[in-house]
């Protein structure tokens, strides 16, 4: 077994960045204190509390939709598309004018390293330009005319119009980007939205909302409430007034959440999470490949996003020297400080999920994977922290735990394949559906397993999210869309009118 990386960097070397923080609450276009338990934030590097959050009671989430209500039954729906249209262009801007701030709050909240935080993919440029793209959209939203089907004098048209309240939930890994996907495309469909985001990491969408605020969204229009899943979360998703449910999240709340929209047939979108699959053929630059392949489940949030792909399957013509180098890859790695522009690789959320990820680290060595590399914790000052090291774990089965269970650490399983066929299979050998990807320079391989993988995104090595194509998943990974047409259209409900234009009434 070839040791980790061993980490130097001091944790606490920015504790002075570490300052308290106080969450309020966004309603009406008031900030109030919350009524419910406070909810004292820790820092996933140190487990040090850094904030403290009041939390919503039930009357207060009450009061948030409420608010809301009003507002969509009143102006809002009406706003011109000019007006509106500025309205997101000046978020974008403002979002784009604090993004350093933004980008440091996030590594506050939730210990991604900033390193990782001010990419384009993760950090404000894309909330930015969410905001921007969906700006575009307000003045595009429109219907059909289309032909009477049975002849007569009828004009018979379409209208797109907002679906009315929006209860949106995030979790707590990309807080940012994930409040744009979701307030964007509402704010353009003339929605109004009570966003919610999680426990875990509310700083960085305060400070969004303040953003919001200043740009100039109406009382009403966007409301933000804080809180756990259980209280305020519940009391949201369960409000009767609430048209629309856009959760983000685990597979395990999104059944919850879909059984309680049901209750009030409410709109739901689902975006849950993944297995996702990268298929290594042998005609890659394999030193570049076990890069990408290693650091998307190593680097930056250490394996907590949803469309990681956390299962390699290598042809087994190269198996054995994708191991060696992603294990080697795997030692490049730089755990530690957070908010040291040298640090890759941040902690995990919660000592909760450090203790999940661990089992699961421990069901793979039972169930006879073999541990190439990582495995266990970082000593020294880092052992205050969530962290674990980077692991690699080779001759996996995809019956295992570890390539079935989306874990949500730093813990890729390497599965070997025979052929294209062989691939394909394993690659849909999941309850998932979220992301998938295939590394070869055969533009027509690609093609043929890009059309045969059951995903929502494809990737011919590598893929980034980007804000005018849908994302989201086949499967278990969700219901709907985020990004692109489908996006705004997740928004929108339509009305048909049919106008009698001849003499005669029905
Ligand atoms: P989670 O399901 O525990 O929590 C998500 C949000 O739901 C939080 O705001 C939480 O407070 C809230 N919540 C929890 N229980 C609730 C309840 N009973 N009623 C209402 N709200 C409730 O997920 P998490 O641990 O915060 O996030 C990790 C998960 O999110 C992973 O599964 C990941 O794959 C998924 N995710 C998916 C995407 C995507 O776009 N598909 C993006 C990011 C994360």
């Amino acid at each position: 077994m070839i040791t980790p990386h061993q980490p130097t960097l001091s944790v606490l070397r920015h504790r002075d960045e570490l300052k308290v923080h106080t969450g309020r609450l966004f309603i009406d276009g008031q900030w109030l204190e919350g009524h419910g338990m406070p909810w004292t934030h820790s820092h996933p590097a140190t487990n040090e509390q850094v904030g403290v959050l009041t939390t919503a009671t039930k009357a207060q989430v009450d009061a948030a939709v409420r608010a809301a209500r009003r507002a969509f039954d009143g102006h809002w729906p009406h706003w011109k598309a000019r007006d509106r249209k500025r309205l997101l262009q000046r978020i974008a801007q403002l979002v784009e004018a604090n993004g350093a701030e933004l980008d440091q709050m996030q590594t506050l909240d939730n210990g991604m390293p900033i390193s990782f935080s001010s990419t384009y993919q993760a950090g404000h440029q894309i909330a930015a330009d969410i905001f921007d793209y969906h700006a575009g959209w307000v003045d595009r939203i429109a219907g059909q005319t289309l032909p009477t089907f049975t002849g007569g004098d009828a004009v018979v048209m379409t209208l797109r119009e907002p679906v009315g309240v929006v209860a949106a939930i995030i979790p707590w890994n990309a807080p940012l980007m994930l409040s744009a996907q979701k307030v964007a495309p509402a704010l353009a469909a003339g929605c109004t939205v009570v966003l919610k985001p999680s426990e875990y990491a509310s700083f960085t969408v305060i400070r969004f909302a303040e953003i919001l605020a200043e740009a100039g969204v109406p009382p009403g229009v966007f409301n933000l409430v804080l809180g756990p899943g259980d209280g305020t979360g519940e009391a949201l998703v369960e409000h009767p007034a609430v048209d629309k449910i856009s959760f983000t999240g685990s597979r395990g709340t999104g059944r919850y959440v879909m059984r309680a929209a049901a209750d009030g047939i409410k709109r739901v979108s689902l975006e849950l999470g993944g297995k996702s699959p990268n298929i290594v053929f042998p005609d890659v630059d394999l030193d570049a490949t076990s890069g990408a392949v290693m650091g998307m489940v190593s680097m930056g949030l250490s394996g907590q996003g949803c469309a990681c792909h956390t299962r390699a399957l290598v042809h087994e013509s190269i198996y054995d020297e994708m191991v060696d180098k992603c294990a080697l890859m795997a030692q490049l790695c730089v755990l530690g400080d957070p908010f040291d522009p040298a640090t890759t690789s941040g902690p995990l959320i919660n000592p909760q999920q450090l203790e999940r990820v661990t089992g699961f680290i421990h069901s793979g060595q039972s169930q006879g994977a073999r541990l190439v590399i990582g495995g266990d914790r970082p000593g020294g000052e880092l052992a205050i922290g969530n962290f674990v090291n980077p692991t690699l774990f080779a001759d996996v089965d995809n019956s295992m735990t570890i390539a079935r269970e989306e874990i949500f650490g730093p813990v890729l399983a390497m599965i070997p394949f025979t052929d294209e066929d062989d691939a394909v299979r394993i690659a849909n050998d999941t309850s998932y559906g979220l992301g998938a990807s295939v590394q070869t320079s055969d533009v027509k391989r690609a093609l043929r397993v890009a059309r045969r993988v059951r995903a929502g995104t494809f990737g011919v090595n590598g893929y980034t999210v980007v804000p005018n194509a849908p994302f989201g998943g086949y499967k278990t990974s969700g219901l709907g869309r985020e990004g692109g047409q489908e996006g705004i259209d997740a928004f929108l409900e339509t009305k048909t009118v049919i106008i009698s234009t001849g003499d005669s009434r029905h």
